[in-house]
């Protein structure tokens, strides 16, 4: 019972939520520690959060496990993409 849709951002007020974050700063990697940018939800509340490398090491599991995966990687300055 944690699902909630908002629909108070309809209109003009919605411009301010698209910057909102998932994770805090404060979240760190599950397996390293490292500041977390993807949150991974799973069922009765589970969550699993983790750090860009873990995120792609562990991307095609939690896309087959996982019922929401919110990937801040995005956010990271690019610096060892090939
Ligand atoms: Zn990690």
């Amino acid at each position: 019972m944690t699902t909630q849709t908002d629909t108070t951002g309809t209109g003009a007020a919605s411009a301010a939520a698209v910057c909102v974050s998932m994770l805090d700063p404060a979240d760190t990697c599950d397996r390293c520690g490292a500041r977390a940018y993807v949150l991974a939800v799973f069922g009765r509340g589970a969550e699993l959060t983790f750090c860009g490398h873990h995120a792609r090491a562990y991307r095609a599991g939690l896309a087959a496990t996982a019922l929401a995966v919110y990937d801040e990687t995005g956010w990271l300055p690019r610096q060892d993409q090939p």
